[in-house]
């Protein structure tokens, strides 16, 4: 928990820039400097403190979000920042610290409309954990999952940015829970945070475990990984079993991104007979329920009923993450599978500088 003293507004900043459209984020983006613009009635200048890496920044920077978007755009999904200057409607006062979901949240300042600001009660990284990632899970588990009490819910990588989260919410829902990883320490810390059930796919066969010891199959999937993972988890479905389609990782650092598996064809015959569904999920289609759920898992958090597991690199060759410049380390470090939690990068108080 840190607290931050007001700040003069600079005449430009920094920020990082799709210039080219390619998934290899360091191709695609390079660190430009803009001026600081004028602000409209509605909008704030917020000084960022702590941007979050999402597994999607690939995407982005690949055209897979709007094909139709051309480059150069701004980057960036997700922030925490205080407020340094604001348009004559904003309510908020000066110096309050905000969180805020943004595209282009990567810079050194950026301009969010008041609508997006989340106001915190104090500048503390673990509240960008419950932003993207946290949402994710907490909307999606809900709404397309409609877990329930007393159901079996699997999660795929489990110990990763948004899959911290669903296997908390779903252990607070009552489910039993079983959690996908590839590390003996990862699967160490899922226990920890209550899974019932952790498979290390590097030791075990996620298809043979789920077949020996959970032969009804499990009522709700939330798939991020795809490919071979996502076959498993469709062919290990409960009757009226839900799998939530949360992302398809496997496929983002190569040009087939969200293509399909290669037995998608058998879809049809693998759920009928169950009356399964897969159901897609994506946290942007879902406005509505930002802020109401984000008010919820704040209060689950600050009543230490949640815990927010945060990774800013240190245990990594290129850490601890500070600065734009290290995002390009932060997005790699993602992609290492080395990662616990939600990465997250530091953005000094003095811009340029390690402060
Ligand atoms: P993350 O889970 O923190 O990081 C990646 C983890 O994924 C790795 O540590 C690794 O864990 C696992 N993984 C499995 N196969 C992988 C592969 N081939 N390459 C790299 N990693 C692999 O990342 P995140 O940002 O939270 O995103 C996780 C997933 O959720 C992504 O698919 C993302 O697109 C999705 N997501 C979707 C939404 C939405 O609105 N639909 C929102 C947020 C995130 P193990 O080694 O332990 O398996």
């Amino acid at each position: 928990m840190t607290l931050w003293r007001p700040m003069a507004v600079p005449q430009t900043f920094r920020r990082l820039m799709v210039n080219r459209i390619t998934y290899k984020f360091r191709e695609a983006c390079s660190i430009e400097s803009v001026k600081t613009p004028k602000l409209g009635e509605n909008d704030m200048l917020v000084k960022t403190r702590f941007v979050g890496i999402n597994a999607s920044d690939v995407n982005f920077s690949a055209g897979r979000y709007d094909p139709s978007k051309k480059p150069p755009f701004s980057t960036g999904f997700e922030g925490l920042g205080e407020v340094v200057q604001k348009g004559s409607n904003v309510t908020l006062p000066l110096s309050q610290p905000v969180a805020y979901m943004s595209y282009g949240a990567f810079g050194e300042y950026h301009v969010i409309n008041q609508r997006e600001a989340i106001p915190l009660p104090v500048m503390n990284k673990e509240f960008l954990s419950l932003l993207v990632s946290g949402l994710t899970a907490g909307i999606s588990l809900e709404k397309t999952g409609e877990i329930k009490k007393g159901e079996t819910v699997l999660v795929t990588a489990a110990a990763g940015g948004t899959g911290q989260f669903a296997v908390q919410l779903a252990k607070i829902t009552g489910c039993h829970v079983i959690g996908t990883c590839s590390t003996d320490s990862k699967a160490a810390l899922l226990k920890e945070l209550g899974c019932d059930r952790v498979v290390n796919y590097q030791k075990e066969n996620l298809g043979d475990v789920l077949r020996k010891e959970y032969p009804r199959g499990v009522d709700v999937v939330y798939e991020s990984v795809g490919g071979e993972m996502f076959d498993t988890c469709v062919n290990n479905l409960a009757q009226n079993g839900r799998l939530i389609v949360i992302g398809w990782i496997s496929g983002y650092q190569s040009s087939k991104g969200f293509a399909t598996s290669k037995t998608s064809s058998s879809l049809p015959q693998r759920l009928l007979p169950k009356s399964a569904s897969i159901r897609g999920f994506f946290l942007f289609n879902h406005s509505r329920e930002i802020k109401p759920t984000a008010m919820k898992l704040f209060e689950l958090y600050t009543a230490n009923k949640l815990k927010c597991l945060i990774d800013n690199g240190v245990n990594s060759d290129k850490g601890p993450f500070l600065g734009l410049e290290s995002i390009f380390d932060a997005v790699d470090y993602l992609y290492s599978k080395n990662s616990i939690g939600k990465i997250i990068v530091e953005i000094p108080s003095v811009p340029g500088s390690k402060l």
